[in-house]
């Protein structure tokens, strides 16, 4: 028999629509993916959740979301889904390594966003050998190290105050002379006297021996002079794309592969399939909208199944 409900996703939208459709006794099961938790698993004090006056670290918070979601029947799957039938009714979801489909009535779709690459040279093979996308991770191996994070936005402003508690210097490196972050996080950034602010810069190539990277070719964005700049590591910060692939060709997706909802609801071009989180919202991006979208989306996954009962 089909399931009522497949969640593919375990940010805080696929936690929230798995919470609030275990309550409603629809029996979820939750496909966590590549990052059980989501992007929160990679990031520290989450200080604007509301609920937490003193903050709540991510993989923290997103543990209580689990848990929440446990405590009312969810079953958590820590594990990939590597296609989708959505073409046909019941839904068919492969989750990896398994020959036969799981069949589902409905199918929340919650595969949130992953981070943006410079796409260079040697970024594959550099990454985890002194290049990264998560100071959360990995900031511990470089204590007393020179460092530096490409970006201009908030989560620029937030790794690189965050290393400062491990390197001994963090340059921050942006291509424009003015950044995008909010007011409170560049000024936290720029009051760390660790932190050093290298304006009108980009990465043009990754310096590296021995397959470890030594450093990054920076490019003058005004005048176009190239300079090596000696790295013991590198920390992309430059935004995301959204974990859409999966539902290319079944699922309508605007030009940046954001799923496409209709406004105010969850609801995709598939009637029985809804859309949350980060995978549609290019627009707010925080764990508080994507838990909103996931508390719409188990909503009305609840009501097409009782409509269609
Ligand atoms: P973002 O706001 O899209 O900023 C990306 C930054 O990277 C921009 O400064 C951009 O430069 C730069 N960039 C993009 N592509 C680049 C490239 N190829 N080479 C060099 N630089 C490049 O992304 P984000 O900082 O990840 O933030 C995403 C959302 O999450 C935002 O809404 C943000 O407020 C939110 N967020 C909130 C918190 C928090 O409140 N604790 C923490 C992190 C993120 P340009 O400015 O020139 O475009």
């Amino acid at each position: 028999m089909a399931e009522k409900v497949i969640i593919v996703g375990s940010g805080p939208a696929g936690l929230t629509a798995a919470i609030y459709t275990a309550r409603a006794n629809l029996d979820p099961i939750c496909y966590t993916g590549m990052l059980p938790g989501g992007q929160l698993m990679t990031t520290t004090d989450v200080e604007n959740y509301p609920g937490f006056p003193e903050g709540r670290m991510g993989p923290q918070l997103m543990d209580d979301f689990r848990k929440q979601a446990e405590r009312f029947g969810a079953k958590m799957e820590d594990n990939l889904v590597e296609k989708v039938d959505l073409t046909q009714k019941p839904f068919k979801v492969w989750p990896a390594g398994s020959a036969d489909p799981v069949e589902a009535e409905t199918v929340i779709v919650s595969t949130g966003a992953e981070p943006k690459l410079l796409k260079l040279d040697k970024e594959a093979e550099l990454m985890g050998r002194g290049l990264s996308t998560c100071a959360t991770c990995d900031g511990a191996f470089f204590r007393d190290k020179v460092i530096a994070v490409v970006g201009g936005g908030d989560s620029a402003m937030e790794e690189a105050t965050f290393l400062t508690r491990f390197a001994s210097k963090v340059y921050l490196l942006h291509r424009r002379d003015e950044f995008r972050a909010s007011k409170i996080m560049q000024e936290r950034a720029l009051a760390n006297e660790k932190i050093e602010v290298i304006y009108n810069t980009t990465v043009s190539e990754y310096l590296s021996a021995d397959g470890k990277l030594t450093g990054a070719k920076l490019k003058d964005t005004v005048n176009g002079e190239e300079t090596d700049l000696e790295l013991d590591g590198l920390f992309l910060a430059i935004g995301h794309t959204p974990n859409t692939e999966l539902f290319k060709d079944q699922l309508d997706m605007d030009e940046n592969g954001y799923l496409l909802v209709k406004p105010g609801t969850s609801l995709t071009n598939i009637e029985g399939v809804f859309a949350c989180g980060d995978c549609q919202d290019h627009v707010y991006r925080q764990a508080i909208t994507a838990a909103g979208t996931g508390c719409m989306a188990a909503i009305d996954a609840e009501r097409w199944i009782a409509s269609n009962e």
